[in-house]
Parts: C-alpha cells; sequence; structure tokens
C-alpha cells in the first residue's frame, strides 16, 4: 500500500492508501464524483501526489471533470420560458448577443421568474485550458421583471 495524497478544489487534501497509481486515480475520480454541480459549469479538478517514505511529494497526474450546471427553479411549476432581454424592455444593457473570441456570449432572461441564462461559447475549459468550452450559467431573478 502507498499513501496518495489528492488535492481538490478550494485546497482540499485527502490522503488515501492504494495500491497503485491507477487505484489512486480511480479515488480521485470517486472525489469529483461527489462533488455537486452549482448553476454555473465548472471544471474541478483533483491532483494527485505520490507520498515517498521520507514524506516528499511526487506529482503522478491530475483528474478533471466538466460538471454541468444546474438549472435553477422556475417560480412554482412553471418552466423557464427565455426571452432576449430587448423583447422584455431592458434593451441592450447587460443583453442580447454579444461576440466573445471566436464564440459568443448569449443571455436570455426569463419572462416568469427575472432569472438570466448566459451561454458563453468561448469559455476557457478549465481541464485543459484552451478557449472554446461552452459555459453556462444561471443566475436567479436578477431583475424585478414585475415592476
Ligand atoms: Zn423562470
Amino acid at each position: 500500500m502507498t499513501i496518495y495524497v489528492l488535492r481538490g478544489p478550494a485546497q482540499t487534501a485527502n490522503e488515501i492508501e492504494a495500491d497503485s497509481d491507477g487505484q489512486a486515480l480511480e479515488g480521485a475520480r470517486a472525489q469529483l464524483a461527489r462533488i455537486e454541480p452549482t448553476t454555473r459549469t465548472s471544471w474541478p479538478s483533483v491532483r494527485v501526489f505520490r507520498v515517498g517514505g521520507d514524506g516528499s511529494e511526487e506529482y503522478v497526474d491530475q483528474v478533471c471533470i466538466t460538471l454541468d450546471a444546474v438549472v435553477p427553479l422556475c417560480y412554482g411549476v412553471r418552466e423557464h420560458e427565455w426571452r432576449s432581454p430587448r423583447e422584455l424592455g431592458f434593451g441592450d444593457a447587460g443583453g442580447g448577443v454579444v461576440k466573445h473570441g471566436d464564440g459568443v456570449i448569449t443571455t436570455w432572461v426569463c419572462r416568469h421568474c427575472g432569472s438570466e441564462l448566459r451561454t458563453d461559447t468561448w469559455a476557457v475549459d478549465g481541464c485543459t485550458g484552451e478557449p472554446g468550452a461552452r459555459k453556462v450559467s444561471y443566475r436567479e431573478a436578477v431583475r424585478d421583471i414585475w415592476r
């Protein structure tokens, strides 16, 4: 058995025992599987280090996953009905479609609850560091549409 340290999101560090690097990486994957998704796309990662007899740490590999955004609830039993901000009378301010690199950022507002749906097709992939990833983020009731 070898000791491994799994360094995860938010500076967390767990020690595990494993028979091999592969098994330690499986442990890292299991740790990532327990992370709750949020209202925005995220790329949580865990870095795996092998601990030597003298306590030194040797980097093994990193496990990273894409965690899709969860849709927040609309009012009651309604489903969100996404509209362009302009259509709901918010003008161009902070809404519509804007270019971002080789992609676009689109913003939609729900006509029932005022939540905002933003999709960036040129986000940086948190695992690879490369642009071109799709990042979805929801913001709940950012505007009071009942005014
Ligand atoms: Zn809604």
